[in-house]
């Protein structure tokens, strides 16, 4: 299961469906490798749920009954998995990433950048004003040592890196801003790619915002 996660409040707009395609495509890869996360959601929706009855008018008792109804079945829903049995039998999904492109990641059309890593620009696949990029460190490379301007959603694709941060494995999600200098290492012998969406904090404190007033009242 993955170790680096988007927080709460991510995940409250994806449950909202305010976030950008991209994004909302980095946390939709996410939640395929990630149990802890799905469990997050499921709780959100379910506090959504009880939020629109709250406006629908219902009761105060009938809303403390919906309340524990909803945690008794996050608590079945959070009960002990039952193990993987024979390989294959649990199906993988389809990679969203691979329909969207109509090819594997391997044949895109690669830019070489600096030293060891590779870029494939994706912000044309989507009607979004965020910069979306695929970025692809070879195997044993180094990236240069570098910041970020605003605020950068990685989520690893294959491979992992490593950075002064931590181990980023399959599936990890990290969120890169201006206070992260660093330089990342590819790990295990095999290319890292990561999907990379670049947007500017002036927009995501707006939506953060539009988003939280149903919360303050
Ligand atoms: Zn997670």
């Amino acid at each position: 299961m993955s170790m680096h996660h988007p927080d709460e409040m991510l995940l409250m707009e994806y449950s909202a469906g305010t976030l950008s395609e991209p994004m909302a495509l980095c946390i939709r890869m996410h939640l395929e490798k990630c149990s802890h996360c799905r469990g997050q959601l499921d709780m959100l929706n379910s506090l959504g749920a009880i939020m629109m009855d709250h406006d629908a008018g219902k009761t105060r008792n009938e809303l403390a009954d919906d309340l524990f109804d909803n945690i008794m079945q996050q608590v079945e829903k959070t009960a002990p998995e039952p193990p993987e049995t024979a390989a294959g039998a649990v199906q993988e999904p389809i990679d969203p990433l691979r329909k969207l492109l109509g090819k594997d990641l391997h044949s895109l059309p690669w830019k070489r950048q600096l030293g060891d890593v590779s870029v494939c620009d994706l912000t044309d696949y989507f009607g979004s004003e965020e910069r979306v990029t695929l970025q692809k460190l070879c195997a044993g490379g180094r990236a240069p040592a570098h910041s970020h301007n605003g605020q950068e959603a990685t989520l690893v694709l294959t491979g992992a890196f490593a950075d002064g941060n931590g181990v980023f494995e399959k599936g990890d999600f990290v969120l890169l801003d201006e206070h992260h200098d660093h330089q990342p290492v590819a790990l295990h012998g095999e290319d890292c790619i990561t999907l990379s969406v670049m947007t500017a904090p002036v927009r995501l404190t707006g939506r953060f915002t539009r988003l939280l007033n149903p919360f303050i009242r």
